[in-house]
């Protein structure tokens, strides 16, 4: 049965079985063993992780420790973690150091969460196979011929592979879902707003939200609670502090389970057969089955990669060469030096998707574009909150596949962009949810399946997913543990 490490690591920790530091030590060996395979990781500070993990073990011994105190963990390159190079993966931000932390590093990191280093992902986020990474490609530990999922495929892997005892991720359009879901582990997509944002490098920003990657779904619920909350460095932040995970009990029974029939059209064999069966469980459980409808879904795609590539456009107009990082070495002029160093610091699909955000804004396709991607989006919302009058969660697929094959993503630009039509609708309507593991593809890679909530669920959400797990069904092995 899949169970939580953090809290067994937590018992352990207090009980004197291990320290911070053994625990640090093995998780910093095993990546160096199995990094170089899997690229999970671009930068490990192993000295900053022991010192912090010291530090834990001191917490502990004067019994100050809070559950995640003395635990290693990952963090994503887009989120900014002081002095350290933070990167989002690109040629263009190499060399950058944050001159401050992201609110939610600061807070696990005052908990005494140990971090062992930045994770892999697709450059600035934008993709779904972490292959756009400038340090090279991840690589999927269930099969390495397969990729990991993007965009935060290095910390689903990482996690996956056991590099970690957890990482954080971000979602703009599916991000920690997808790997999550390709990778076998567990994915948390919060509400909008529900976690502060400060900190992390914006992709899209009416879009982005941080979330945790974690082998269970108590420890992303763990995680969660300890991440959420308000914070005045973010204006879109709010939500309350109430813990989650004292309410997991693994009962269902009486939960409304929607379930959108258009979520299922065209979606693999293998996947459909893993996703309907976790729906039996729950209908055996005591859940009611709602049939509910959301013909809108045809749209989301097209709305998403208009919005988010025009927030994109905008945000990543401040990578001039002046302010940050990547500077081209020739130029004639200040135009000239702005033009080289963008030509040459991003990567080709980070310049496509700021090519095509630049065009729906421009005049002329203003109109035509982004303010018809908007309205939609407000009639996406609205049917969203009238299935939720019907629903306490809707149960759908995560990704239409499992993981795609290595080096399928560069020759199929538009497929892969179709794959996430089941996870953007969520971004788009700024709701929270959560991708499971439920059972294993023909070729044995992991199937996720997704439960979606009401704006600031999580709790419905992570109950759901929790009474899955809880019936010990969403193990898909790996992770062999470290050795202590
Ligand atoms: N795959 C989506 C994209 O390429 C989602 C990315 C994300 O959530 N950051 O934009």
């Amino acid at each position: 049965m899949a169970s939580g490490k953090i809290m067994r690591y937590a018992a352990m920790l207090r009980s004197g079985e291990i320290t911070s530091v053994k625990l640090t030590e093995a998780y910093l060996e095993k990546i160096s063993v199995l990094n170089p395979e899997i690229n999970a990781y671009v930068s490990v500070n192993a000295e900053k992780a022991l010192a912090s993990a010291k530090e834990a073990d001191a917490m502990i011994s004067r019994g100050e420790g809070y559950v995640l105190t003395g635990i290693p963990f990952g963090i994503k390159d887009n989120i900014a973690t002081k002095g350290e190079e933070t990167t989002c993966c690109s040629r263009i931000l190499k060399g950058y150091r944050p001159t401050y932390n992201a609110t939610v590093y600061e807070r696990l990191v005052e908990r005494g969460a140990v971090v062992l280093g930045k994770n892999n992902m697709d450059e600035f986020a934008m993709g779904s196979s972490t292959e756009t990474s400038c340090y090279g490609a991840a690589y999927n530990p269930h099969d390495k011929g397969h990729v990991p999922g993007g965009s935060s495929g290095g910390g689903a892997a990482a996690v996956a592979a056991g590099l970690a005892a957890y990482t954080l991720g971000s979602d703009t359009g599916g991000s920690i879902r997808q790997p999550a879901a390709f990778c076998g582990v567990v994915g948390l997509k919060p509400t909008y707003g529900a976690v502060s944002r400060y900190g992390l490098i914006a992709y899209g920003s009416s879009l982005d939200q941080i979330g945790p990657i974690a082998s269970s779904v108590e420890d992303a619920a763990i995680v969660f609670d300890a991440i959420k909350g308000a914070d005045k460095r973010d204006q879109t932040s709010s939500g309350g502090t109430e813990p989650t995970v004292d309410k997991l009990d693994g009962n269902v029974k009486g939960l409304r389970i929607g379930i959108a029939e258009e979520y299922f059209d065209g979606i693999s064999a293998d996947t459909l057969a893993g996703v309907r069966k976790a729906i039996d469980f729950y209908a055996g459980s005591g859940a009611e089955i709602v049939k509910v409808s959301l013909p809108m879904l045809k749209d989301a795609l097209p709305v998403y990669y208009i919005i988010a590539c025009a927030e994109a456009s905008s945000n990543l107009g401040r990578y001039d060469g002046i302010r940050y990082g990547y500077r081209a070495a020739r130029y004639d002029d200040v135009n000239d030096m702005i033009m080289r160093t963008r030509s040459e610091g991003f990567g080709r699909e980070v310049k496509r998707r700021i090519m095509l955000g630049t065009y729906v804004l421009s005049s002329g396709y203003f109109d035509a574009y982004y303010k018809k991607a908007l309205r939609l989006r407000e009639s996406i919302v609205t049917a969203f909150t009238k299935i939720f009058a019907e629903c306490d969660v809707l149960i759908a697929p995560v990704a239409p596949t499992t993981a795609f094959p290595v080096n399928y993503t560069a020759d199929n630009m538009i497929e892969t962009y179709m794959s996430d039509i089941c996870t953007v609708p969520v971004n788009i309507a700024g709701l929270p949810a959560i991708s499971v593991p439920c059972g294993k593809d023909g070729k044995n890679l992991p199937v996720g399946m997704q439960i979606i909530g009401k704006k600031f669920d999580e709790l419905t959400v992570l109950r759901a997913a929790y009474a899955y797990e809880r019936a010990g069904l969403t193990d898909v092995s790996l992770d062999t543990g470290v050795t202590l």
